[in-house]
Formats: C-alpha cells, sequence, structure tokens
C-alpha cells in the first residue's frame, strides 16, 4: 500500500506540468491501448475523463485522415483494445454503450469459440504451480518471447493446457454493433520478429481470412503481439495487404502519421486517474522513451 501511495504522489506531483504538455501536443493523435478491464470504477472514471478533455474519433474517422486527408480534430484520441480478454465484453462494452464511445479490438482469431486459454496464461498457470514468484515468471514469459517461434511451441506444448472463457462469433457481433471495429491480431499472436516468413504470411492472412469468413469488414487492420515490430514482418503484411498497423511503443504519434506504424500509449483499466491523465497527455510517454527506457 504505501509503494502505492508514492506512486500516486509522483503521477499528481508530474500532473501540475500535464496542461502545458498537452496543449503543446493537441495536433498529435493519441492512441490508446488497453487489454482487459478488471477496475470498473476506475475504469468509468477515465472514460468521463477522455470524453471531457479529448476529442474521441473512430477508426472510420483515423481512415480518413491517413487516406484521404480528414483533419483531425485538437486532441485527438483513439481507444484500441488487444487480445479480445472476455472482460472487455462483460465489463468494458456496457461503460462504453453508456458513454457512446467507439473503439476497436484486436482479436486472435485461433481462440475464437474456442476454450483455448492466451499462450502467456498457459505459461503463467504452469510456472506459477512450479512455486516461481510472479517477479521470476515475468522473466521466464520473456524468455519464452524472445525464443524462435517453433521452439516457444515445443516449450508451450509440455505444459498442461489451462482454458479460459473466450469470445464467440455471437459476442464479436455483439461488441460490433455496439461501437467496436473487430480487427486483425494474427491467429495464434505469435511474436513475429521470431517467426519464419512462411509462419508471418500464414498467421496474418488466416486471421484475414477467418475475420472475413465471419463478416468483418476490417481483416485489414491490424496490431502487433507483443508490440515487436520488424520491417520484414512489414513488408510481408502489406503484401498481404494490410492497410493499417498499430505498434505499442507507448508514444504519441508524430503529426505525419505512417498508417504502417501507429503509435500507442499503454493503458489499464485500473491506472489510477492522476497517472491515466499523466500517460494519456502524453508527458509520461515523453519521459518513458528519454529516460526510463
Ligand atoms: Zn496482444
Amino acid at each position: 500500500m504505501k509503494g502505492l501511495n508514492k506512486r500516486n504522489l509522483i503521477y499528481k506531483s508530474l500532473n501540475a506540468f500535464t496542461a502545458p504538455f498537452k496543449s503543446y501536443n493537441a495536433g498529435r493523435l493519441r492512441v490508446l491501448a488497453y487489454h482487459t478491464v478488471v477496475n470498473t470504477e476506475i475504469f468509468e472514471s477515465q472514460l468521463q475523463f477522455l470524453r471531457k478533455n479529448y476529442n474521441i474519433i473512430d477508426l472510420a474517422y483515423l481512415e480518413s485522415h491517413l487516406f484521404n486527408g480528414k483533419e483531425l480534430p485538437e486532441n485527438a484520441i483513439l481507444l484500441t483494445f488487444d487480445d479480445g480478454d472476455y472482460s472487455v465484453l462483460e465489463f468494458g462494452m456496457p461503460l462504453l454503450k453508456k458513454y457512446g464511445i467507439p473503439s476497436v479490438l484486436f482479436i486472435i482469431t485461433d481462440l475464437i469459440e474456442t476454450n483455448k486459454s492466451f499462450w502467456w496464461n498457459r505459461a503463467y498457470t504452469f510456472y506459477k504451480n512450479s512455486r516461481f514468484s510472479d517477479e521470476q515468471i515475468g522473466k521466464k514469459i520473456s524468455e519464452l518471447k524472445d525464443l524462435p517461434n517453433n521452439m516457444r511451441i515445443e516449450e508451450l506444448d509440455k505444459m498442461p493446457e489451462v482454458f479460459t472463457r473466450q469470445l464467440t462469433v455471437r459476442d464479436l457481433k455483439e461488441l460490433e454493433s455496439s461501437g467496436m471495429v473487430i480487427c486483425n491480431h494474427t491467429h495464434t499472436h505469435p511474436i513475429l520478429n521470431k517467426c519464419s516468413k512462411g509462419d508471418v504470411k500464414l498467421e496474418v492472412s488466416r486471421a484475414m481470412d477467418m475475420l472475413e469468413s465471419w463478416g468483418f469488414q476490417h481483416n485489414q487492420i491490424f496490431a502487433y503481439p507483443n508490440g515487436n515490430f520488424n520491417s520484414r514482418a512489414e513488408k510481408i503484411l502489406k503484401h498481404k495487404g494490410i492497410s493499417t498497423a498499430f505498434l505499442f511503443d507507448h508514444k504519441i504519434n508524430v503529426e505525419n502519421i505512417n498508417p504502417m506504424r501507429i503509435s500507442r500509449i499503454r493503458v489499464d483499466s485500473d491506472t489510477e486517474i492522476d497517472e491515466f491523465q499523466v500517460k494519456v497527455s502524453g508527458l509520461h510517454p515523453f519521459l518513458f522513451n528519454k529516460f526510463l527506457k
């Protein structure tokens, strides 16, 4: 609890500088990258804050900006969610709907209509049961992410399966009708810079095909799994017809956005509002990338 208060205090003091930083960067797009929605109370206060202080745009607006030069409003912001965690439907959607906030959901197509777990959850459970500390587990999962793709899969195959409630196509349709655009986050969420060329091609095109077969129109909008970008993967994505790709680099965007390299700021549904304000303004991303990385 003591650590948490200290953290809050730091962000409270940093908050004095967010207003000038925000207005200096008013012309630059912010894209937020969420994963789960675990704290509805804080998440709701974040949405209220965004509604009041930013101009929330939808994906169609961003696309018109990128490809037809439509001007962005001041302090434009887009909300995105990665992986398709069930909590986004259960806890996120009712609040997004309440405030009329559009967003983008990047799904892992192999998991839809199954009870398979995210691969990192399988690893987490295995190491937890092997009595590793959370810190050690974090390290172990980072090591898995660093392995060549086939070796990562071999390691995971040795671990017992775990099960997770995943979204169905029907759930996705419900999310879509509530203002969420369903997009591409590969078929199985591998780390693309650890994949062979063939694997990258397969991962992207399988996800595109499945999204299309379920009737989702935006299979060409993509987010890099774990944010791992490289130019070789980018070339393959372009060749496969991906038009727009999002990173996970904790940055606000430059004025002239490259549609294949859209920066995103990392936030969570339980990010306390002072910290959230500092992050969304771009101040935390600026400091983080300059001094803390
Ligand atoms: Zn992801």
